[in-house]
């Protein structure tokens, strides 16, 4: 029996009473493949339809259950074309109601006089007159609809609440129980965790709000544990491996005072982390985290400067061309100074171009290689790669890491992000590192003062622009955010360039770049504002990350209202990059309150520590992690933010297995193995389990 269930858990969802053909493509859009997907499809919300209240008491605008008989029969009213409304008086004990439904003539006549239904809607009282709105109603004894917790399931077109909540309920039924517990029973016990078919039961059906949390509980706590155990088994099995131990780079001190600035105190306690790591004999697996502008760059040259010095090629990927480049530039003086060879690869370069560097990379005559994903794409074989750094980690997945890894025989890595979070959701979300943070600004630099306004100072602005650019300084605008289309937020882009460049700023030189920009045609773009032959970018989102041009002093940002924090931070973080008074303009035209409070703490605070946890407390974690693109497994239920007491518990529930049980080799962990192997990216299921 208990085989079977298991069986029928990962048959196709088309099995599924009352699923069929078209359903199965509608749930595969949403990510539902096999009949336990719908198990695991959990309702966004719930309503409550347990409470049933007598008509006489009703009062206006409430949502609730009456439970009466029909008097009347349906009364019939054509309102105009196309609104007909039909109705029926439902009297109980206590007072009569008017039942009222649009335009539904068969859910009307499904009445029958004299007969007890319940009905679920929302009332409306006025002038003592009653009426319950296109209520639902069943059979006063039916119990399917009513007077009881509802699930309310995330929809895609052409289905509904009724259709999800009979096929889960199906599902429920199929397996009957018989869903095999895969949490240990020391966790369960020692956390008081729900069983797991009273928690599939309760999440979707809940007897009541006690039962619900109790399920939803187990859920939390099951995906963080499963997250966490994940990510600490990828780090576990790297520590196992042979790593290559570097030796002490005495002429790195002198390295380090032929830079032109100093390095702040974070910097060098960042340093002085990496150091043992590399010297450790095992692979160093380090995150750097620091704020836009903290200078995470050159923790990276020096480390490459390290492994070069013992001999070893380094490698530093950028996400994007221009922050490749930039790299490259930045970086060639120094190496060169040192008699080190450093080299570019990109996808956009040519056949012969690249035939070239990978001929110098393979026969070790290239030191320092700094590329775009073209260092994972290409057949690249490497004379001895000691350290791989990623720039810019929220970009890349841990397989793509693993990847570049994997040219070299267990070289270090370091990983470098921007966006900085609390160190808590770093343990999380970077479980398989060890964490460094740059939490302090090289000295003098100004804070970009940022304000937020509306359309009425528009003509203020384009006047400060000018004056700006008239002293030679330079700006981008982030055009504004048109979610329903790439296409339209072309037009719109290209539209309002056109504008500016027809009224607000003829006399400026406006570049516009936007998504279907060619990769070619950006780098030039780019290439022409650093040279300062562009004085206004125009730009939708996708300018890049880590750009560079210390003369650029104005951020502008159309519809600042529907970005997160977090991005406006980064778009932020793009000027106030050199000596002069930077500004950011944030158009904010939402009078909602939380749109004012996200402006208020922009133009507080400069802190993206700060910004990023406001910006969880506003917006969720789900949205801001993207952890499918990082091959994690979804987080559907959990929430960082509110759910921190849960994930402390799951982390120690995590720490403590691996204690015990390392490889999860345990009888009783096998089917958690199991469980592991399927919640996690094929892509990075063998980084974690043998
Ligand atoms: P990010 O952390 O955003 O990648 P970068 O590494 O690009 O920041 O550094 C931003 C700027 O600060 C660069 O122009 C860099 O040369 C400069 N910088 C880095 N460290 C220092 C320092 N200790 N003192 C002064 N300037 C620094
Ligand atoms: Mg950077």
């Amino acid at each position: 029996m208990v085989i079977k269930i298991s069986e029928f858990l990962q048959k196709d969802i088309r099995f599924v009473t009352g699923v069929g053909e078209a359903r199965a493509k509608q749930f595969n859009k949403i990510g539902v493949y096999v009949a336990e997907d719908i198990l695991y499809y959990f309702p966004r919300n719930y309503e409550d339809r347990t409470k049933i209240k007598n008509i006489i008491e009703l009062v206006d605008g409430e949502t609730i259950c009456i439970k009466g008989m029909a008097v009347s029969k349906v009364a019939e009213s054509r309102i105009r074309k196309g609104l007909t409304l039909y109705k029926i008086l439902i009297r109980d004990t206590t007072e009569a109601i008017t039942a009222t439904w649009y335009n539904q003539k068969y859910v009307a006549n499904r009445i029958k006089l004299e007969e007890r239904y319940v009905f679920y809607g929302k009332v409306s009282v006025k002038f003592g007159k009653k009426e319950i709105m296109n209520p639902i109603f069943e059979e006063a004894d039916s119990n399917q609809y009513t007077q009881k917790i509802v699930p309310v399931y995330p929809l895609t077109a052409s289905m509904t609440q009724k259709v999800v909540q009979n096929i889960v309920g199906n599902c429920l039924k199929a397996v009957d129980q018989g869903v095999q517990e895969f949490l240990p029973h020391w966790v369960r016990g020692k956390y008081m965790l729900a069983e797991i078919n009273y928690a599939l039961k309760n999440i979707h059906f809940p007897d009541d709000y006690h039962s619900f949390m109790k399920a939803r509980r187990r859920f939390v706590f099951e995906e963080l544990f499963l997250l966490q155990l994940g990510l600490f088994r990828i780090r576990h099995k790297s520590q196992q491996l042979e790593g290559i131990p570097f030796k002490d780079v005495p002429e790195l001190q002198g390295f380090i005072n032929r830079l032109p600035f100093s390095l702040t105190e974070a910097q060098q306690k960042v340093l002085m982390e990496i150091q043992p790591d590399l010297k450790s004999g095992k692979p160093m697996n380090r995150l750097v985290q620091g704020d836009v502008g903290s200078g995470k760059t050159v923790i990276a040259m020096l480390t490459m400067y390290m492994s070069v010095k013992n001999g070893y090629q380094a490698a530093l990927m950028a996400p994007t061309e221009i922050l490749a480049e930039q790299h490259y530039k930045g970086f060639s003086d120094f190496f060169a100074k040192e008699n080190m060879k450093i080299c570019l690869l990109t996808g956009s370069m040519t056949k012969k171009q690249k035939k070239a560097i990978m001929e110098d990379i393979q026969e070790g005559s290239a030191d320092i290689i700094i590329g775009t994903h073209a260092l994972i794409q290409e057949q690249i074989e490497f004379h001895g790669l000691g350290l791989v750094v990623t720039d810019e980690q929220h970009r890349f997945g841990v397989k793509q890491r693993a990847t570049l890894a994997s040219k070299g025989k267990n070289p270090h890595v370091l990983v470098m992000t921007a966006t900085p979070i609390p160190r808590t959701l770093a343990l999380i979300l970077y479980g398989d590192l060890d964490i460094s943070i740059i939490d302090q600004l090289p000295p003098g630099r100004k804070k970009v003062e940022t304000y937020s306004i509306d359309d009425s100072k528009r003509k203020r602005l384009y006047d400060f622009l000018r004056k700006q650019i008239a002293e030679g300084r330079q700006g981008y605008i982030v055009c504004p955010l048109i979610e329903e289309s790439e296409a339209l937020q072309v037009k719109s882009a290209v539209q309002y360039a056109k504008n500016l460049k027809e009224s607000a700023l003829t006399e400026c030189n406006i570049g516009l770049l936007h998504g279907k920009i060619s990769a070619k045609e950006k780098e030039g773009i780019m290439r022409n504002f650093m040279n300062g032959d562009i004085d206004i970018l125009v730009s939708t989102t996708v300018i890049e990350v880590g750009v560079d041009v210390p003369n650029a002093t104005i951020m502008v940002i159309e519809n600042a209202e529907r970005f997160g924090l977090s991005q406006l931070h980064q778009l932020r973080g793009r000027v106030g990059r050199g000596q002069y008074q930077s500004y950011c303009i944030l158009f904010n035209d939402s009078k909602s309150k939380v749109s004012r409070e996200r402006m208020k703490i922009m133009q507080e605070t400069n802190d993206g520590f700060r910004i990023s946890e406001k910006d969880l407390q506003l917006r969720g974690p789900g949205e801001f992690f993207g952890t499918r693109q990082h091959g994690l497994p979804d987080l559907k239920i959990a929430n960082l933010f509110s759910d921190m007491d849960i994930l402390k518990l799951a982390q120690e529930a995590a720490n403590h297995l691996l204690e015990i049980d390392a490889d999860l080799l345990h009888k009783e962990h096998r089917l958690l193995r199991q469980r592991l192997m399927k919640v996690f990216d094929s892509r990075i299921k063998d980084l974690m389990l043998n």
